[in-house]
């Protein structure tokens, strides 16, 4: 065994040359495999038309699968905006040997582009539970913004994604607070912080940008009687033309949103997080909201001076 060991690890030092070659031919290969069998599908939905490149060889999903998933996507995505949000959108997947649905990117070309792979032994069940596609999506409902307010596009996904599910009736609504209560508190301010247009990390960037949407939503319901909420000035920023494949300054979309709802909320809260650490009680607003995490499970109570904002959040529109 000492032997293998010894003489496998001086074949991997000694074959950086001959395994790039290898590593050139095999994308060679698949390229071409993917030329003669890629299949390509088109769907229509909310709208949209989402051109779907297949992934190729054998995976334990069919591709009706694989086409449920996509459309399970679509259509949270579609309910929460009202409309899918792209008129036409590229999405392909490929398969490959790592675990389950992973590595999603959005681009703005061509109207809107998705990359995502599937492990080729991906579960059904890992469809069905999958949250990646719907995040990648929702990307296409926010204009591209500069660098600095990186954190506005991938929190929004982060917060919409799981609301836009249970609204779908692909989640149920405790799972969704049972994880959003788990999770939020990774979005708040370290000692160091210095605001979110200023602190680039992965748990502001994603988090704090989740936690900016939720004080978002639950001010703009709080100032409207619950009426409205994060999901009308996100719909309007979306029907005024504020889709991925345009570039704006954030004060553009946050006042858009803000003259839908009759609040200033987006751009006041913007201004209270944009350069300076602002504290969230999250504790205080899941107490207000009636929401009580216990080990693995989550309680409502309906008595809570919030409780009607916490149903509307996750109440299909
Ligand atoms: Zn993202």
């Amino acid at each position: 065994m000492a032997a293998f060991r010894t003489l496998a690890l001086r074949v991997e030092n000694l074959s950086i040359s001959p395994k790039f070659l290898c590593c050139c031919l095999l994308i060679l290969l698949a390229n071409v495999a993917c030329a003669r069998a890629a299949q390509d599908r088109t769907l229509s939905i909310g709208g949209g038309t989402i051109d779907v490149t297949l992934p190729t060889g054998s995976l334990d999903v069919s591709q009706n699968d694989i086409l449920d998933w996509v459309t399970r996507a679509a259509n949270a995505v579609t309910t929460y905006y009202g409309r899918f949000p792209a008129k036409h959108l590229t999405l392909k997947i490929s398969a490959d040997d790592r675990n389950g649905v992973h590595h999603g990117v959005t681009y703005p070309e061509d109207g809107g582009v998705i990359v995502i792979s599937l492990g080729r032994h991906t579960a059904k069940s890992d469809l069905e539970t999958d949250w990646m596609l719907t995040h990648e999506m929702i990307h296409l409902a926010f204009p591209s913004m500069p660098r600095q307010q990186h954190w506005i596009e991938e929190g929004l996904s982060v917060y919409v994604e799981p609301v836009a599910r249970v609204q779908a009736g692909q989640l149920a609504p405790e799972e969704m607070w049972f994880e959003t209560v788990r999770d939020m508190h990774q979005g708040e301010p370290q000692a160091d912080d210095a605001g979110l247009d200023h602190t680039h990390s992965w748990g502001r960037t994603y988090w704090g940008g989740a936690l900016f949407a939720l004080v978002a939503d639950v001010r703009i319901r709080e100032q409207t009687h619950n009426r409205m909420g994060l999901q009308d000035a996100l719909r309007a920023i979306l029907n005024h033309g504020g889709v991925i494949t345009e570039d704006w300054e954030i004060e553009r979309a946050l006042q858009m949103g803000d003259e839908a709802t009759g609040t200033k909320v987006l751009v006041e809260l913007y201004h209270e997080m944009r350069d300076k650490p602002d504290a969230i009680d999250l504790a205080e607003m899941w107490k207000q909201l009636g929401i009580t995490v216990d080990g693995k499970t989550v309680k409502f109570d309906s008595g809570a001076p919030e409780a009607a904002i916490r149903e509307a959040i996750t109440r299909k529109k």
